[in-house]
């Protein structure tokens, strides 16, 4: 299907939100992911293909991209999405993914690094518009203070009294005695979203921790480093 792009919002000055006006409307689930094609100029060997989490709740209607850029060794593939002006196009597939919250009487631990958020933004904005709040502890780990969508989620938290938000900062990562209290408690499901080393890695600790596989859901960003 073709996207159109209506706007680009930067969050920061490494963040931009793009957001897309579908040629048709595309009905998704929080947590799910577009898959893009777009063919560009000077395109390298990582391609012309990726695949975006749509950080919009559904209710927005609109497809939206937010991503982080990166000075060094950035991708042609990003370059030419960030050169991308209002009115322009780029093809995509989808939704797709599995990484949604349909439960809602279950209690879940949502573990983010970086840009690993997007999916909770789409879940955690749907279920606010929704009026329907599970109980949920989101543990955000950030390279800095810039935590993307720190302050619409602080105004979740101060909203619920059930979702609370744990900060990790730099070099204070999420650590095994961390998670480990999640993994204790049998009533809690633990959703990992993050760059791909980060997330094998909790998994691992998780599973070491007795955690079985229906406690714990993942959703890995490739091509990004463990910190993000
Ligand atoms: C289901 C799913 C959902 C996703 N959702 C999102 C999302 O919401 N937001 C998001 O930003 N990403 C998301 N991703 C990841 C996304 O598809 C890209 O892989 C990611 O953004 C990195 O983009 P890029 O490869 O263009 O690299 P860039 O962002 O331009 O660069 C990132 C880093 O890649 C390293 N690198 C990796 N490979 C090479 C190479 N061959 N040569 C040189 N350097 C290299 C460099 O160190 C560089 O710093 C998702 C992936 C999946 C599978």
């Amino acid at each position: 299907m073709k996207l159109t792009l209506t706007k680009s919002v930067p969050l920061f000055q490494d963040v931009t939100t793009f957001v897309f006006e579908p040629e048709e409307p595309i009905e998704w689930q929080p947590g799910q992911y577009m898959h893009y094609v777009f063919p560009h100029p000077d395109e390298d060997n990582r391609g012309e293909e990726r695949w975006f989490t749509i950080s919009a709740p559904p209710y927005e209607k609109n497809i939206t991209i937010t991503t982080r850029f990166t000075d060094e060794k950035g991708s042609s593939f990003k370059k030419a999405l960030k050169n991308l002006k209002a009115g322009d196009t780029i093809q995509a597939d989808g939704p797709k993914g599995k990484f949604i919250i349909d439960d809602f009487d279950k209690k879940y631990v949502l573990v983010s690094g970086g840009i690993g958020i997007t999916p909770y933004h789409s879940m955690l904005l749907q279920f606010d518009h929704d009026g329907k709040m599970p109980d949920i502890e989101l543990l955000y780990a950030n390279r800095d203070e810039n935590f993307v969508f720190g302050d619409e989620f602080a105004a979740l938290e101060a909203k619920y009294p059930n979702f609370k938000i744990h900060k990790f900062v730099g070099d204070r990562h999420i650590e095994a005695e961390d998670l480990k209290p999640y993994a204790d408690d049998q009533t809690k499901i633990i959703y990992l979203s993050g760059p791909e080393p980060m997330i094998e890695a909790f998994e691992k600790m998780l599973q070491d921790m007795g955690v079985p596989e229906d406690r714990l859901k993942t959703d890995f960003f490739p091509g990004y480093p463990a910190q993000l």
